[in-house]
């Protein structure tokens, strides 16, 4: 979870390569995995528009310093050196990296926006932007549509972080996260519902073995209003295939199979 970064457009979170980034960022794993492209190529100017990057919703201090959250400040550092200007941030920690520079911040899912008072704290906060909760239901939803709102409809919304590793657990042994070969692994509880816990640097990610999907909803969220809609691919090791089924979804207002709506028809209770 610390060592990740993701970009983001208005519709998609996709995935680049560790190749694809500035060698001196090369230790942010994790998103970070399947452009073919160079970077040079990728961050052209119109890129440089488009592109915001993702900052972890966990971030530890990793120094022995005076100064805090170093390996952090760096790495927003050198992307504004390259020309980024968006970052899409998921604690309010993460405001103090910036140093008063200008730069363009939108608010991520795990800064809750609930209701119309959150959402307008975020905005006079800095934010140009937040995101709807993907545990909201459908009634409350649409009080916070509006341009300012985006609504993730697609996302393996991480369930849990755990700091300790999987096998550390299970095989009360992890040789270290150099030589720790643990990937993922498939769990199920009581009630039959399966999770794939997944390590991120010897920690560990957990979501639905079921993405979270509003797809179908689209033409009604549209007619409610709703405009900037957003697809987060960021924790599953997608396929094309799946990427292309997931798109032809979105095409064709079909359900995608095997997943779930979250609260959106329930209620938030
Ligand atoms: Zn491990």
């Amino acid at each position: 979870m610390a060592d990740k970064i993701a970009k983001r457009s208005n519709l998609v979170n996709n995935i680049i390569t560790n190749q694809d980034v500035a060698p001196s960022t090369q230790r942010m794993r994790g998103l970070l995995r399947s452009c073919t492209q160079n970077y040079k190529h990728i961050f052209s100017s119109i890129a440089r528009d488009k592109i915001v990057f993702s900052l972890p919703a966990i971030m530890r201090d990793m120094g022995n310093g005076f100064e805090t959250y170093e390996y952090y400040k760096k790495f927003v550092q050198e992307l504004m050196v390259q020309g980024f200007r968006q970052f899409q941030l998921s604690n309010l920690g993460a405001m103090g990296l910036f140093k008063g520079a200008d730069v363009k911040w939108y608010a991520d899912y795990p800064l809750y926006c609930l209701n119309p008072l959150s959402a307008s704290k975020l905005r006079q906060s800095g934010f140009c932007r937040y995101t709807l909760s993907p545990e909201d239901d459908n009634e409350n939803m649409q009080m916070l549509f509006s341009a300012n709102a985006d609504l993730i409809i697609y996302q393996d919304t991480p369930l849990f972080t755990s700091e300790t590793c999987v096998w550390a657990n299970m095989k009360r042994t992890c040789p270290g996260m150099k030589q720790c070969s643990f990937k993922q692994v498939t769990v199920e509880n009581e009630f039959g519902d399966k999770f794939m816990a997944m390590n991120d640097r010897c920690k560990t990610v957990v979501i639905s073995d079921k993405p979270f999907s509003l797809i179908h909803y689209i033409p009604k969220l549209l007619d409610a209003g709703q405009r900037d809609f957003r697809i987060d691919l960021c924790w599953r090791d997608y396929t094309p295939d799946m990427i292309k089924g997931i798109f032809s979804g979105i095409q064709n207002r079909t359900a995608i199979k095997y997943s779930t709506m979250g609260n959106y028809e329930r209620g938030l209770k």
